[in-house]
């Protein structure tokens, strides 16, 4: 016999290794039947994350080979959480079926490939996106220091670019929030750290992909044009980054490129510029904890489509400086706010808009199903109807929308003719051509269900023959149809006459199987006619697949218009319901709000029943001579609510919203910074103070005359007289150099001074009332300068033990009195006050009490029992 050698490796393992080769990077999908199995280090990766059981299978150079496996018809689950833990996964898939393979030989393994690499910034499928959030996929180029950057989503079609700097690059890194970065091998691990800080998987590529020239041939062959000058005007840089854009897809999706439209080139000034720190601290997408509720996001969000909420992240992430779009967008919220009626119709028929975005890029990538048809088919019919219903005179961007969504009726009268009401998901299995549709089809199906009612007229006629009442036709996958009866009745079966018309196939514990010929001859006849009704309904799939795709930008276009419309209606929404008004807005300075209020704070109030939310006005303008308003105010009092909703409020007026106030004058910002003193950073390693520090930097070095400013506690984090001498400069800047509107919250008091000096430059406080020792919040805003700062009777109505706010209180006194003196020894006075630790304040003041009462009492005047009373006074003393 001969040896085996445990050094051979099976035909199987060598296409796996050859295969695997090609993707070192990612973890492999090796399919097998019914299964995508792992080996190696892969399955050791993948059953740890996956919480799955390692087995093992054969051996490889003498050892024994790791292996796990997940079932394919439960893939996505799996690959969502091994997408999420930070893998790529390259998806391996039979490319025949083993009865081909054999025709090549015995021995032959069935041919396998990669047919997709699955990576965070590719996905199309609903179960692993998120249908409210584009998910972009980014690359960023340098060509001779002049950089770019391209994002793109696959699940939409999105695809944009825009010049970029080293100092621009987080900003916009922080905008998109992308799930993946590419970047060239030379540049990538210097972007890492930026990379990952905005949440994305950086992805290096060799220079190959980046290279300019061969990126403008990929656009041009992309975009069936002859020079990309049909697009704009784009730099080297830009091409390159777009090019690494397609390059990445044509490898990532095998070839097959998804349906990308036309790039639009971003302008920098056309969004208002707003940096990373900005965007958490105004909490627009998440709060600071980092969870959707309580974010502006989700507390504005009444869209009812996924193209819409998509849509109105984009909007809230890049609010627009353009003062002829801003106006635009609003006169579209005018017309659903002054027209109620049409906005509920609107809102109605979008609420059964599906997400046609979606289901046409799964389509151009040849991933879609039936249900993605149907999708199409039920989102243009209502486009259509919608469009009706929108009646004349609509303000131009409703128009525009409106002009967008018609126009498809042969493509739905197709769709609606050619698919079943409900088809199922898959079109592997058929059965979602509507009858009626396709002669041949209708036929096959006919000799089919046919085929089927003859089988259950056998089945009565074979029970009359044999006399068995328990004798069942039945199907299964290895013996096709069979008749099956109780084992109880096999000898008979078996026996002649019977044995001449059923032939036995197969024994269970509890039944006997045969077949017979005529039986045989209708099974084929079913085969057949099923098999050919697959064969149509494939065809039409296909057929209908390309008179979508031929209609693929038109479609998409729907799909933005139907997203307009409802962000518009969801808008006018919320600003019916939540009493917000159309700011007015120019190219001026102006600043003027009234009744201003926080969105989200308003709405939390509400909700925990906290009483309403105090409105307050704020005017920066011109008119007001004072650009720059310095806040000061007790904890808790308000500051950086206030600080914050006039930030909100000028976003969401420039992303094309009403506004939480009573009348709001706005000239258009470009810039807008908010930084709150003290935010730990930990995690990158920077203490506390620093970040400020690096934070008001970069707004003292941007902020141009056009930027809105928040600044929140600045000069918190380090000793007293170092922060207010950075906060002191910090603003004198902001007046003298800066120029801008600004709103600056301090717990200085001595900043107040400063007004004086500064022309433009207003003192603000918000009120509270002091009333037995406890300070109550009235959150009111107005001129003036905070008498004093309240924080030991905060820190009181926080629960510090109140022994520790008596002692609090008289270190104070202490510390003010050795102020007002100039004596400096306050830390002298302070060691002079007895310690709490020692004689806990309420006991000091119970003692000296009782010895009040003693120094009065004349002992030898007392009589035995007025001696007693006194000893039951002072014990009453003591225990109250
Ligand atoms: P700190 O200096 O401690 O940060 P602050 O003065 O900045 O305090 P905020 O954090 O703005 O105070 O507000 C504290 C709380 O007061 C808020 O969470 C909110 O519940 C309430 N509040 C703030 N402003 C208003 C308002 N205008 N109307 C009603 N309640 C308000």
């Amino acid at each position: 016999m001969a040896v085996k050698d445990p050094n051979a490796v099976t035909p199987m393992m060598a296409q796996y290794l050859e295969i695997k080769d090609r993707y070192p990077d990612a973890l492999m999908f090796y399919r097998m039947g019914d299964f995508y199995e792992m080996f190696f280090e892969d399955a050791v990766a993948a059953a740890a994350a996956l919480d799955i059981a390692l087995t093992k299978r054969g051996k490889h150079l003498g050892k024994d080979i790791a292996m796990c496996g997940v079932p394919h018809h439960a893939a996505e689950g799996y690959l969502l959480t091994l997408i999420r833990k930070g893998f790529r996964v390259a998806v391996t898939e039979q490319m025949e079926n083993p009865a081909e393979a054999k025709k090549r030989g015995y021995k032959a393994v069935v041919k396998r490939d990669v047919v997709r690499l699955v990576t965070p910034g590719t996905l199309t499928e609903d179960s692993l996106l998120n249908a409210r959030q584009n998910n972009y996929l980014v690359a960023i180029s340098d060509v001779r220091d002049d950089m770019a950057i391209s994002w793109a989503d696959v699940s939409t079609g999105d695809f944009h670019v825009a010049p970029i700097s080293r100092v621009t690059l987080g900003p916009i890194l922080a905008r998109l929030a992308p799930r993946e970065v590419l970047a060239p091998d030379s540049i990538a691990e210097n972007l890492r750290e930026i990379v990952e800080e905005a949440g994305a998987a950086l992805t290096p590529l060799a220079a190959a992909s980046f290279d300019s020239t061969a990126a403008s041939a990929r656009l041009k062959g992309l975009f069936k044009i002859k020079s990309l000058d049909a697009f704009g005007n784009f730099t080297r840089s830009e091409v390159a980054a777009m090019g690494a854009i397609v390059d990445y897809l044509d490898i990532t999706q095998r070839g097959k490129l998804p349906l990308l439209r036309a790039p639009v080139k971003e302008n920098r000034s056309s969004v208002v510029q707003i940096d990373a720190a900005t965007r958490r601290n105004l909490e627009l997408i998440r709060s600071l904890s980092g969870e959707r509720q309580g974010a502006l996001l989700t507390t504005i969000d009444r869209t009812l489509t996924g193209g819409g909420a998509r849509l109105l992240n984009i909007r809230l992430t890049s609010p627009s400086t353009d003062l002829e779009i801003i106006t635009a967008r609003h006169d579209a919220v005018q017309h659903f706010v002054d027209d109620r009626i049409l906005a509920d119709i609107t809102r109605e028929v979008l609420r059964r808009v599906p997400d046609m975005e979606r289901a046409l890029s799964r389509l151009a990538l040849d991933r879609g199903g039936p249900r993605d048809m149907t999708a199409l088919r039920d989102g243009l019919a209502q486009a259509a109807t919608m469009a009706k219903s929108l009646a004349k005179n609509l303000p131009a961007l409703l128009q525009h929308a409106t002009n967008d969504m018609q126009g498809h009726d042969t493509l739905v009268d197709l769709l609606e003719n050619a698919l079943a009401t409900d088809p199922p998901l898959l079109a592997r299995d058929g059965g979602f051509v509507a009858k009626g549709f396709d002669a041949t089809l209708d036929e096959a199906r006919k000799l089919r269900d046919e085929g089927r009612s003859v089988i259950a007229g056998m089945q009565a006629e074979y029970a009359d023959i044999t006399g068995i009442t328990a004798l069942k036709i039945k199907h299964n996958n290895v013996l096709g149809y069979f008749v099956e009866t109780p084992a109880s009745h096999a000898v008979k079966m078996l026996a002649e006459p019977l044995s001449e018309t059923f032939i036995h196939r197969q024994t269970t514990a509890n039944q006997v199987r045969f077949t017979t010929v005529p039986l045989s001859e209708m099974e084929t006849k079913i085969l057949n006619a099923s098999g050919q009704a697959l064969e149509v309904e494939k065809g039409i799939f296909a057929r209908l697949r390309t008179d979508i795709m031929d209609n693929a930008a038109k479609i998409a276009q729907t799909a933005k218009a139907l997203a307009e419309i409802d962000l518009a209606a969801a808008l006018a929404d919320i600003a019916v319901g939540e009493n917000w008004v159309r700011p007015q807005m120019d190219a001026s300075r102006a600043f003027t709000i009234e009744g201003g209020r926080h969105p989200v704070v308003e709405q939390a109030l509400r909700r925990a029943g906290d009483g309403p939310f105090v409105a307050n006005d704020c005017d920066l303008g011109p008119d007001s001579g004072r650009p720059v308003w310095l806040l000061t105010g007790p904890n808790m009092a308000g500051k950086s609510t206030f600080l914050r909703q006039n930030a909100l409020i000028a976003l969401l007026a420039q992303m094309g919203a009403f506004v939480p106030a009573s009348r709001a004058h706005i000239g258009v910002i470009d810039q807008l910074f908010s930084r709150v003193g003290a935010a730990d950073d930990l995690a990158r390693g920077r203490s506390t103070f620093m970040v400020e520090m690096v934070e008001t930097a970069a707004i003292l070095n941007q902020a141009g005359d056009r930027a809105l400013v928040i600044l929140d506690e600045i000069g918190r984090g380090t000793a007293t007289y170092d922060g207010l001498s950075i906060a002191w400069a910090t603003l004198e800047h902001l007046h003298d150099v800066n120029h801008c509107r600004t709103l600056f919250a301090t717990h200085y008091h001595e900043l107040t001074a400063l007004s004086k000096k500064l022309n433009g430059l207003r003192n603000a406080t918000v009120s509270v009332r002091e009333w037995e020792g406890d300070v109550i919040f009235l959150h009111e805003v107005h001129e003036g300068a905070a008498d004093r700062s309240y924080g030991v009777q905060v820190a009181k109505l926080a629960g510090l033990p109140s022994a520790v706010v008596e002692r609090a209180k008289l270190v104070l006194e202490a510390l003010e009195k050795g102020d007002r003196e100039g004596s400096g020894k306050a830390e002298t006075l302070i060691d002079d006050l007895p310690l709490f630790s020692a004689t806990p304040a309420p006991v000091v003041r119970k003692i000296s009490e009782i010895e009040e009462h003693l120094k009065q009492v004349m002992p030898d005047e007392l009589s035995a029992r007025e001696a007693l009373t006194l000893i039951y006074e002072l014990h009453a003393m003591l225990k109250n």
